[in-house]
């Protein structure tokens, strides 16, 4: 059977490490689709190719050579792995996310590494919603403005009110855009990250992944 987990919700909540932990647990592959979003963006301003312009922007992500893995990410041999988490690139790339000719590129991308890969831990935004609406599981990660907040902080420095005010624009883009926003879907559980460690998250979903695979194999 192939496990598909489908990881969404806000910056900041968690995703990324949960995902990684989970995939490992679950002997699968892990994909950050939030990567290849930073990557276009990336890719975009490094050309000089105006955001705004969405065919041009579109034209890029379809043309581009990218690889997301766990610890590099390389679009067209540049190695774009730290660049991406750049305040240039974090405070861009939601608007390159509402370009739909780009969205619907990089989720044939996603349907594609999934099955190269037989499944796998996938997070994102719109992943349990759009990309795999018949995932075995889905989550929906979230944790108080705060608590991410800080988070970000200990990742990559800064100053907590700027970087709370920064992440409440970002999620408010990413949930009001007209395609595919970030949404809860009534089949999602959702995890609050707040005041639970990382190994609760991540050994509470390997139960509930490995219990749907298993109701999903009897069902068939
Ligand atoms: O997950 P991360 O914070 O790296 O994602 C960066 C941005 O990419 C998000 O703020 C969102 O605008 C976009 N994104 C998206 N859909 C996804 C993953 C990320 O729109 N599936």
């Amino acid at each position: 059977m192939t496990i598909v987990v489908a990881i969404d919700g806000p910056a900041g909540a968690g995703k990324s490490t949960i995902a990684k932990a989970l995939a490992k647990k679950l002997g699968v592959k892990y994909l950050d689709t939030g990567a290849m979003y930073r990557a276009v963006t990336f890719l975009a301003l490094n050309d000089g190719v105006s955001l705004h312009d969405e065919a041009a922007v579109a034209k890029l992500s379809v043309d581009c050579a990218l690889d997301v893995g766990e610890e590099t990410v390389t679009i067209n041999s540049i190695d774009a792995t730290r660049a991406i988490r750049g305040p240039e690139v974090t405070n861009k790339v939601s608007l390159v996310a509402t370009n739909s000719l780009v969205r619907n590129e990089l989720r044939t991308r996603q349907r594609e590494w999934v099955r190269m890969n037989d499944g796998g831990v996938v997070e994102g935004r719109d992943i349990g919603s759009v990309v795999f609406p018949d995932a075995t599981l889905k989550v929906y990660l979230t944790a108080s403005p705060l608590v991410r907040a800080k988070r970000r902080v200990a990742q990559s420095g800064g100053d907590v009110e700027r970087i709370a005010a920064e992440i409440a624009e970002r999620d408010l883009r990413d949930s009001t855009r007209a395609d595919s926003p970030l949404m809860k879907t009534d089949d999602s559980i959702t995890v609050d990250t707040s005041d639970r460690s990382i190994d609760e998250v991540v050994a509470h979903l390997e139960r509930l992944a490995r219990v749907a695979d298993e109701k999903r194999a009897a069902s068939r």
